[in-house]
């Protein structure tokens, strides 16, 4: 312990984990000292929205919600991926509008709270992050419609520090069609071939989480760079259309990318995605009529979205899932396609997550269960960040070979 502590900043953070109560007791020393040593990078976290309330504040310890930094620390989470989103059906300019304000908020946390987060754009940079004992601080644009339709943005928005683009959300946009919304465009329109082209010039990753099955195999094929799915599960598991299909997930693996598995309950469990169906027509219709009471107040729609979800389970109309359906995910997609392929991307602060998995302090538990199953710590170390800083090199090497004209 003492020889490790010397060795470097972040094992203050193991040392610290290692004589740390809480959530992640259950877990196996060995597990800890992998997890805790590990660049665990998560693509997808909502917690930006939470930027815009009086009462948070990211440098603190808070009651509620997922992801804050001490429970980050707690939980070895040590490269986070904060999501830019604002509601499909917003468009045009004030989506733009909308979006910078966001990307201005993180950056702002990142300066407010530099002794512990360093914004990073690059894969070196997030090693260097993580060498520092920082975390690293990444952005991804959830949904196409941000771009105002105007392909510039894709280049604004890389220059500001955005690493990877949502191509739809829950509704079509302009030029991409989603996989919870009636077809429009039969997959991607050829300017939305265009934006993909322009996603890999600037190296940003192309994200096929949300999109319809055609617009995922339009994106594949046109794309240089490989694709990540920042927040999807696997379908043969649960029938849901934000979920990718074993063919998506064998082709997505065959150009070197990466599905990042998502914890959102009725996306892991079939018998909860029925019941969630059966009781209110499914995620976009919950998420609509909690909008009428929201409005375009964002906390509200999350706050609302999770007392709902929270009431109809304490009544018996959903039933529980557990998280260790997150470890049945990542084992049948590494089963699939090898573990250099499958990733986590949780979802935090913007989806109801499984009993056990309550915040970021529990992500120990997947290194200490996906040990149990035997996997090496090679392939563990890989699912919890290798893979996606994979990715990330291998989009900046395509970005530098198209702007040398190669
Ligand atoms: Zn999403």
């Amino acid at each position: 312990m003492v020889r490790l502590v010397v060795l470097c900043s972040t094992c203050l953070f193991l040392a610290a984990a290692l004589l740390a109560g809480g959530p992640a007791d259950s877990v196996s020393e060995r597990a800890r000292r992998l997890h805790f040593s590990s660049i665990v990078l998560d693509t997808h976290d909502d917690t930006t929205q939470r930027f815009f309330t009086r009462d948070f504040d990211l440098g603190k310890r808070n009651p509620t919600g997922h992801i804050d930094i001490p429970r980050m620390r707690e939980g070895g989470l040590n490269a986070i991926f904060f999501s830019i989103w604002i509601d499909g059906r917003t468009l045009g300019p004030p989506a733009i509008q909308q979006a910078l304000d966001q990307i201005d908020a993180v950056r702002q946390n990142v300066q407010t709270y530099s002794k512990d987060l360093a914004l990073a754009q690059t894969a070196a940079e997030v090693r260097r992050a993580h060498d520092q004992g920082k975390i690293a601080v990444l952005m991804g644009i959830e949904g196409g419609h941000m771009l105002g339709n105007d392909l510039r943005m894709v280049r604004i928005y890389r220059s500001l520090g955005v690493r990877y683009m949502t191509l739809s959300h829950f509704y079509n946009d302009e030029w991409a069609d989603s996989s919870t919304d009636k077809p429009l465009h039969n997959g991607l329109t050829d300017y939305g071939k265009d934006i993909v082209r322009e996603m890999n010039r600037q190296g940003m990753l192309v994200d096929i989480s949300h999109v319809s099955d055609k617009t995922f195999y339009d994106a594949l094929a046109v794309s240089k760079a490989p694709l990540i799915a920042s927040h999807s599960s696997c379908r043969a598991l649960c029938d849901h259309p934000r979920n990718m299909t074993d063919d998506m997930i064998k082709a997505l693996a065959a150009k070197g990318g990466v599905i990042q598995i998502n914890y959102e309950k009725s996306f892991l469990d079939q018998a909860y995605k029925d019941a969630r169906d059966k009781q209110s027509g499914g995620v976009v219709q919950v998420f609509d009529q909690i909008k009428k009471a929201c409005g375009n107040d964002q906390n509200c729609l999350g706050e609302r979205m999770a007392q709902e979800e929270k009431q109809a389970t304490a009544e018996g109309k959903l039933p529980h899932v557990s998280w260790t359906r997150i470890i049945d995910h990542i084992d049948h997609a590494v089963k699939l396609v090898g573990a250099d392929h499958v990733g986590l991307g949780s979802d935090f602060d913007g989806a109801s997550m499984p009993d056990g998995m309550d915040d970021v302090t529990h992500l120990p538990q997947i290194t200490d269960a996906l040990l149990k199953k035997n996997y090496s710590e090679r392939d563990i170390r890989k699912i919890l960040g290798e893979n996606t800083l994979r990715v990330l090199a291998a989009a900046e090497q395509v970005s530098r070979e198209m702007q040398a004209g190669r």
